[in-house]
This record gives C-alpha cells, structure tokens and sequence, in this order.
C-alpha cells in the first residue's frame, strides 16, 4: 500500500465509524503510527470504541489529537490539571508540546494520575483539549533518563520530520510476487561477541543487534555486499543493550544509516549509559573510537521505543513484537510476522528462563513461530549452574563469614543486571540477619544503572514490581547503599578499618575502581572477593580465580605488586543466561514449537553441542550457521 492509499483507506474507514457530528481535520503518520487530528476530542473519545474501530479496520495503531487551534492555555490547563490530578499522585512536573498537542506529567504515583482505566486522563483531555502521558518520576534521579527526556524534546521538530518519512516508507507498496525471506549470519555465529543478523525479503531489511566483540577489534561483518548501502536497511532492531550486542549502532548512523532503531525504552537508556561510557574509556585510553557522542544523541533521537506484547509495523511485509527476555532490565526476544502471516521468526538475544531476583522467566509463548535463532553461550552438555536460590545461599554463607569476622568484601561486577540482583540478596540477607549489616559501597556506574532499573519498575519481575508499587518498599532506595561519587570518598572508603562490602566495576577486573580496592586489601586474610559473572579467558579476574600469589600491575602508570592472601570464591549461578538444563526446557515448553531452530551466540562446540541435543530430544531441525552463511525461510 502506498503512502496515499493508505491516506484514503484510513479517510474510508473514518468515513465509515465516525458520527458526522466529528470532523478529522488531518491525518499524519507517525513513525508506525497513524495520528488523526480532530477539534472535538471529547466526543471522539467518548464515543464508544471509536478509535478501537478505525484501528481494527487499518491494523495499525492509531493515535487522535486535537486540532492545534482548541489547546487550552498552558497556563490555565496547568491549573486544571492539578486540580483534577489527585494529590497522591505527586505532580513533579510538566512539560507542554505543542507540536503534538501533548502535555507530559511526572508523577511518582502513575496510576493514581491516570485514574480506573484512564478515566483522570480522559476526563482532563476532555477538558484541556491537550493530551496528558504519564511518565514516572524516577525515585532514584537518573541522569541518563533525565538526558535522554531532555534531548527528545529538543530535537521534537526535527524527530517529527523524521517519523513522518518513516511512515511513508513503511506504508510503501510491496512488490506483487509470493514473499520470499531469509536470515544472515554477520556477526555472533560460532563465536561469543560481535551480534549481528540482516533478515531480508523481496520488500525489505531489517538488522537485528550490530555489537562489539569485547575480546578484540572485530566487528560484524558490515562489508557484506547485502547490507550495503546502509540506508537501504528499512529498520535496526536492537534485543539488549549489552555492548555485544548495541556497540556499533552507533557507527551505522555515522555511515549512513538514517534510519529508525526499535528497542524497548529501558533499552533505549541503557544504551545511551553503556555507549557514552565506552566513549569515555576509549578517550581515557588515548584511542580512536569508531563514534562519538553525536552519532549517541542521533541515535536516541531516532530510536522508536516499543512496549513488550505491542504488535508494530516496521516495514511493508514485517511487523514486530517484542517479548521479555529475562536477561536484563528491558532485554527482549524480537518475533517478526513476515508478510501475510507467511512466516514468523523470532530471534532470542540472550535469555534467561529462569525467574531471576529482578525478572521473569523469558517468555516461551508465541501466536505462531516457524523459527527461531537462539543463543548458546552455556549450552554445552556439561553447562549446569546452580538455581538461582543455590547461588543466592552460597553468597549469603560466605559474605557472612567475610564480613563476620570483620574483613572486607569486593564483589567485581558489571554494572548492569548483576549488581542489581546482588544488592537485592545483600538487602533482603542484612534486614532478616542472615548477614550482618554493614554499609554497602557502589562504585562505577552502578548507582546510575539501578537509577534507570527504578525508572522503569513495569520491566521488572511481578513480585518485585509490587513490592515497589503495592507496599511502597523500594529495596534499591535502603540505607544500606552508599554511592561512591568522588575520589575522596573512595579514599575514605580504602582507609577504613570497618568491615564494608564493596560492589565495584569492572566485572572482569581488567580495570576501573575495582584495581583499587583490590591492591589496599588483597595482602590481609580476613579479607575476601567474590565472583559472580563469567570471567573470560585471558583477564584478571580468571587468573585470580585459577589461584596467585602475588599480583603484578601496570595500571594507571602505576608499576608494582601486591601479595594476594584474601579468600577468593566463585559463585556459579547468578548468570543472565539460561544454562543447558534452561535452555532445553525453554525449547520443550515453548508454544507453539518452531519446525527450525538456529544456534548462535555460544562457542562454536558449544553451538554445535545443543544443536545435537535439541534435534535427538525434539526431532527438529537445528543448524549452527557460519557468520556470512544466509538461511532461506521462505
Ligand atoms: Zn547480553
């Protein structure tokens, strides 16, 4: 369908549902959105299901607003929102947008703003002709959600542009002939690192996750003649924002790709954090980055945030839906409907079935699904982890001990998901008495990971998101938590003679504030570190954890050595990722079971190790691609 048939279908079906007493006076498209403006709002939305109809016979989502000319005064509409908004709600700002006739309220309470069914934000529409969206206050002030707020409504004029033509394009006509698609391998396949997939049909292209290999300077394979030139990808579709799997979206926009990038809006942040701080080592470092901090702000203006279970439009013959991964705050498997329902595919990022101390279980519950690429990183025969409840019992047993007989716990972590679920056992541990209560210091990004964690609580796991929501218990906002936001507070911190456990970046010690804690106590006994995320082959924190005497650095200019006599533990078992035993379940209780399914994101033997152990159980088709291999679907 072309752009002015989609005008005119969208005209026949107002035509259609709407009373003569309603007038649109214009139809704009919005990215995948339809938006109509019209100057009785009121009776528009209090019409029945008005808009449920039109939308129902467009299939696409559709948006009404009014007409510019019947926006009440900002200043009189601010009074009547707080006057209509009930106090417990807790109003801590407003922001007017003309240009879409959008009033945003920050409120801590979201649900007592929006009313029973929206019934507070329809009657203020009613009102004020404005249209209000509720955002959260973040309980944590995050300085990246705050940033990326502020940027979005800075570039509004220029973003409005922009999804318009994303619209156009998306409502192109298809090209007559039966559908054909197929997957390609660009990065991420037989190895760990470097995530990359272009799904292609005779109308469109799409690529999933463009990431950085952590252990070299490989990237995906962006010479590859099909993803060339850049601008004829359609969309970018990230899963997570894991650096190996966002850390080179930003050099798509650098060379060309003008595009929009669908993710989850917690995704969106996240993203932002993790690509301005590698800007910011890689600087640190003397380096030259593949990107900067402008090809990080174009990127947010372009993004187009999606809910989890929210069917979109991304091109003529592919809509996506995207669905909790379990892996981290927003991560999502991404299922793509191709063309009339000929295929569905879907492509898992990395997940985790199991239900983790801040998320559910990956969701394993699909309308239809043919295929899907799913990741492999433990899924050897012999890849078994604890439960997450083993693992919770053994760091509760031996941060009790440490900090019992009065040492000083490290626990290298990355900054985000793991942090977060060690200081949820850590609060959960010190307020039953499991551990004795003693400050916990956060140093590197942590704090301003958990920020955004609170920012968006709806992508939390059920019972702690009523915890946070229903008893007001916000676990993150403990006094037990202190953040380490200066280097003199840091050298208060390593003098101390207290007992103090300490979570600091970088998760594979190879490098950040975590060096620093480690040479001011490795030489004494009562001291201790644990481990808790996979430490890579090569890196500090796997030769401490295979056993030294001494350790050597060269850091920061720095040259010297410290004898190492604190007690060094690992934790099995706080993975992100599911462990054979999950995997295999995942694919025996997913509905309904795909006919193929194509292993990526693991060591090449363990690749090929599930896929032999998933077609003997299941008697389905698995193949382990090649990077630059491509598999036709269709
Ligand atoms: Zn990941």
């Amino acid at each position: 369908m072309s752009f002015d048939s989609l005008i005119e279908q969208t005209r026949e079906a107002l035509r259609e549902v709407l009373p003569e007493t309603i007038e649109v006076t214009d139809i704009e498209l919005e990215g995948p959105h339809i938006v109509l403006y019209t100057k009785q709002l009121d009776s528009f939305l209090s019409g029945g299901d008005l808009l449920r109809q039109v939308a129902q016979r467009l299939r696409r989502r559709v948006l009404v607003r009014s007409d510019p000319a019947t926006l009440m005064d900002p200043k009189e509409a601010e009074a009547a929102i707080r006057e209509l908004i009930p106090r417990e709600a807790e109003i801590s700002a407003l922001f007017f947008e003309p240009e879409t006739g959008e009033v945003a309220i920050e409120a801590a309470n979201p649900g007592a703003a929006i009313g029973r069914q929206g019934s507070v934000l329809n009657e203020l529409k009613r009102r004020i002709g404005w249209v209000p969206t509720v955002v959260r206050t973040p309980p944590i002030p995050s300085k990246t959600v705050e940033e990326v707020r502020v940027h979005l409504r800075n570039v509004f004029d220029q973003r409005r542009k922009f999804l318009k033509n994303v619209g156009v394009k998306i409502a192109r006509d298809r090209l007559p002939e039966k559908i054909w698609a197929r997957t390609t391998a660009l990065g991420g396949y037989r190895e760990v690192g470097r995530s990359a997939h272009l799904l292609t049909t005779q109308n469109s292209k799409v690529l999933i996750d463009c990431g950085i290999d952590p252990g070299s300077d490989r990237t995906p394979f962006f010479n590859a003649p099909e993803l060339l030139p850049l601008d004829s990808l359609d969309a970018v579709v990230v899963t997570h924002a894991h650096l190996d799997h966002c850390g080179l979206v930003p050099v798509l926009l650098k060379y060309g790709y003008t595009g929009p990038i669908y993710c989850t809006a917690p995704t969106r942040d996240m993203m932002a954090l993790m690509l301005l701080d590698a800007i910011r080592v890689t600087n640190q470092e003397a380096r030259k980055g593949l990107y900067d901090s402008g090809n990080v702000r174009d990127m947010v203006a372009r993004t187009i945030p999606l809910r989890w279970g929210e069917t979109t439009d991304i091109a003529p013959d592919m809509r996506l839906t995207m669905h909790n991964a379990g892996h981290i705050l927003g991560s999502s498997i991404c299922h793509f409907h191709l063309g009339d329902g000929d295929h569905n595919l879907a492509y898992s990022g990395d997940i985790k079935f199991e239900r983790s101390w801040l998320f559910n279980p990956a969701v394993n519950r699909f309308p239809r699904l043919e295929t899907l690429v799913l990741e492999s990183t433990y899924g050897g025969y012999r890849d078994v982890q604890p439960s997450r409840q083993q693992a919770t019992e053994e760091f509760g047993r031996l941060a009790s001990k440490i900090v019992g007989r009065g040492g000083k716990l490290i626990v290298p972590v990355f900054a985000v998901g793991r942090s977060q679920e060690v200081m949820l056992v850590l609060e959960e541990r010190m307020r039953e008495g499991a551990i004795p209560k003693v400050p916990v210091y956060l140093d590197g990004m942590i704090f301003e990971a958990t920020a955004i964690h609170t920012a968006y609580p709806e992508y939390l796991n059920s019972q702690l998101r009523t915890q946070i929501f229903q008893q007001g218990d916000n676990p993150f906002l403990s006094d037990i938590f202190h953040r380490i936001d200066s280097q003199q507070m840091r050298y208060s911190v390593l003098d101390s003679k207290d007992p103090c456990i300490i979570l600091a970046t970088s998760g594979m010690m190879s490098g950040g504030p975590v060096m620093e804690y480690f040479r001011a106590w490795a030489p004494e006994e009562k001291n201790g570190i644990l481990f808790v995320g996979y430490q890579a082959d090569g890196t500090f924190g796997r030769r401490l954890q295979r056993g030294l005497n001494e350790a050597t650095f060269l850091d920061g200019g720095r040259q010297g050595s410290v004898p190492v006599r604190l007690e060094v533990a690992t934790i099995e078992g706080f993975s992100g990722h599911s462990d054979r035993v999950q995997l295999m379940n995942y694919v025996a209780t997913l509905d309904p079971r795909p006919t193929r399914i194509l292993l990526n994101h693991g060591e090449e033997s363990k690749a090929l190790d599930l896929a032999t152990g998933l077609h003997k159980r299941f008697n389905l088709e698995t193949r382990v691609p090649f990077n630059l291999e491509a598999i036709r679907m269709l």
